[in-house]
């Protein structure tokens, strides 16, 4: 290893965002390539017994096997902490891994969480099956009110687990009054920033203790691989998350690192271009159908929170058709550039029908209370122009009569 650029915190420390972006933990072999390298091995090798022995008591610094340390890995995850502005960062081979390890790591039977209700379907299935399985009580609460917090906590809540926006009802979660809350009675709260990123959203100047990452989305990009990642002290990271993921394995493979490295380095462009060309399009939406769910709209009743916490709104939001299911899955099908896919943070456009897609495993009485409706549909805006973005929507809603 020749440069160590981006390990060296006392230069990095100084790096703006867009620098740390493109250069953060970016590790040099002695070949000097200017693109990472991608280092495809499941272990290492040593000088000698000694240093195999020192290496293993933690004596020597070094890795030992690709389940614990990679060298392409280690580059994605100090670049990550650097855009999060965390001490320390873990990556994971998907979000859910991550949103798993997370809470695993650091709850036992007997402990409480208060979660938000409005969230990814796999993080309600987590909350409301996997948690209550091995003897952790759950209350859901409406993140958007901060006394739904303090009116759940328990003598024994340990955690409070909320994404903000949340998906797909945009809700917006107040970072600093909730996080507080948590502060003051020392439970940990974690915030799912995926559908914001470092980018756009830094919990952690808020007061967030842990935040957690679909990296599949936004930090990727454009769709290619799933990764997930969670950042916190390296108090947090090293003694409590580390000792679940060494022994349980959700490890992030090298190449998926690596394309989230060069996802990384487009993030910024990308987020703020696609928040703008969502912007545009929902404002086209907004006189065409029944309702629209979107944090960069004043119409958003929690547009002005939104705002002082983000620095732009993000590509993706919700927006309701009248006529339900038919309707909705009617629209989804009259169009001719926005695919229907259901996921988010690429840079195609992709449209879904959460209630029959990403939300049709929890219940309709839940969905109902998560205020995910039958005519509902989440729209990730990617980086095509939004006047053909416009155009395929205006020509799919005219086909369904609207
Ligand atoms: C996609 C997503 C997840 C899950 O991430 P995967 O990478 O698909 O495992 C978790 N939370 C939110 C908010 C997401 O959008």
């Amino acid at each position: 290893m020749k440069r160590r650029t981006g390990q060296d915190r006392t230069i990095t420390d100084t790096w703006r965002p867009a620098t740390r972006a493109i250069r953060g933990g970016t590790v040099r072999s002695e070949f000097g390539e200017t693109s990472e390298a991608i280092f495809v091995t499941s272990g290492y090798a040593y000088d000698c017994a000694g240093d195999a022995a020192a290496r293993f008591a933690g004596e020597q610094e070094g890795m030992t096997y690709s389940r614990l340390q990679n060298p392409t890995v280690e580059m994605l995850e100090h670049r990550i902490a650097l855009l999060e502005g965390a001490e320390a960062c873990r990556t994971m081979a998907s979000g859910m891994a991550a949103m798993t390890a997370v809470l695993l790591s650091q709850l036992q039977a007997g402990d409480h969480v208060v979660a938000g209700r409005a969230a990814f379907g796999s993080c309600r299935w987590l909350v409301d099956n996997l948690l209550p399985k091995f003897g952790i009580a759950t209350t859901v609460v409406d993140a958007r009110d901060p006394q739904q917090f303090i009116d759940a906590v328990r003598p024994e809540t340990k955690v409070f687990f909320f994404e903000t926006p949340a998906n797909p009802t945009m809700d917006v979660v107040d970072l600093r009054a909730v996080c507080t809350i948590a502060r003051e009675r020392g439970i940990t709260s974690v915030v799912d920033n995926a559908f914001a990123t470092p980018a756009l959203q830094r919990p952690m100047e808020f007061g967030a203790d842990v935040t957690a990452y679909s990296a599949t989305k936004m930090m990727d990009g454009q769709g290619r691989v799933l990764a997930g990642a969670v950042c916190g002290t390296k108090d947090f990271i090293d003694n409590t998350l580390l000792p679940f993921t060494r022994n349980t394995g959700p490890t992030l493979s090298p190449f998926n690192a690596w394309v989230v490295l060069k996802g990384l380095e487009t993030l910024d462009l990308r987020i703020r271009r696609q928040s703008e060309n969502a912007l545009k399009v929902g404002a086209f939406l907004e006189g065409r159908v029944a309702r629209i769910l979107h944090p960069g709209l004043p119409s958003h009743p929690q547009h002005e929170l939104a705002m002082s916490q983000m620095e732009a709104s993000g590509p993706i939001f919700a927006f309701e058709v009248e006529g339900g299911r038919a309707m909705a899955h009617g629209l989804l099908d009259a169009l001719q550039l926005i695919d229907i896919s259901n996921n988010i943070g690429d840079s195609r456009s992709l449209m879904t029908h959460p209630a029959s897609t990403t939300h049709a495993s929890v219940t309709p009485e839940k969905r109902e209370e998560m205020g995910i409706g039958e005519g509902m549909l989440r729209l990730n805006v990617g980086l095509e122009d939004p006047a053909d973005l416009i155009d395929d929507l205006d020509q799919a809603l005219r086909t369904i009569g609207l």
